[in-house]
């Protein structure tokens, strides 16, 4: 079985003073019964896996490069993360998809260059409000889950966090049984593609997970954890989200 999985976005957020949230982190779960992730800004990648050396936390960056190395101006590799003491990455993040234009195609690319690097992708779909209103959130989730997802992802290499865009950052939340109908369908398409293993795969919920909301969000079936914006910025607010998941 694999270990549920409490992953923090700090987005773009964090600078060396931020490092001691990641420290009361560590000393608060020296030895969780779920992973713990923290994707810091880049700027804090070093220094985080630094500080998490040696502890249950575990490092990842925000995005990749589809290259690992290059003329590319402000950019990132998966090499570069894992250099940097990094084994996950978050790829297709819907802010990366709505601020930089990013495709299915370009975000299933930056999934295999972070397999290529020897790290685990965490691959974000997620319909948006209009999509939702419209009732199409099954079908455009399918569709990013087709393009996004490589062919060849395994439980090891690959997590999917369903991140409706409408929740995202906005205290907005779906209905427990709206999160049961994504997830429950994420899981069929996962499996029809990748057989029996698809049952191991990581499905995160993300979408204003808070510690009062965490407890029945982890309740849902197939959720596996939580991709956890806003709430992981904070050792208090995400170690209580961390625990209710080390509970579910
Ligand atoms: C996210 O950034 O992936 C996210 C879910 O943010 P928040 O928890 O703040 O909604």
């Amino acid at each position: 079985m694999m270990r549920r999985l409490a992953a923090g976005n700090w987005k773009m957020n964090g600078t060396a003073e931020s490092l001691g949230e990641a420290q009361a982190l560590a000393s608060d779960f020296p030895s969780p019964d779920c992973e713990i992730l923290i994707c810091p800004p880049a700027t804090l990648l070093s220094r985080m896996a630094g500080t998490a050396a040696g502890t249950a936390i575990a490092v990842g960056g925000q995005d990749c490069h589809v290259n690992p190395s290059g003329a590319h101006t402000g950019d990132i590799s998966a090499k570069m993360i894992a250099d940097a003491g990094g084994t996950y990455v978050i790829v297709g993040h819907s802010e990366r998809r709505s601020d930089h234009g990013e495709s299915n195609a370009e975000i299933r690319a930056k999934a295999m260059a972070t397999w290529s690097a020897g790290l685990a992708a965490i691959v974000c779909v997620g319909e948006t409000q209009q999509e939702r209103e419209d009732g199409r959130t099954i079908e455009v989730v399918r569709g990013q889950l087709e393009e996004s997802v490589p062919d060849g992802a395994t439980r090891q290499s690959t997590v999917v966090a369903y991140e409706p865009v409408w929740a995202i950052g906005t205290g907005k939340v779906p209905t427990l049984a709206e999160i049961a109908e994504v997830h429950a369908d994420i899981r069929k398409e996962l499996t029809a593609r990748f057989g029996a293993e698809a049952q191991e795969f990581r499905l995160l919920y993300g979408g204003s997970v808070k510690p009062s909301n965490a407890q029945e969000i982890f309740g849902v079936p197939n959720v596996d954890g939580a991709l956890v914006g806003g709430a992981s910025l904070k050792a208090d607010d995400f170690g209580m989200i961390v625990a209710e998941l080390e509970r579910a």
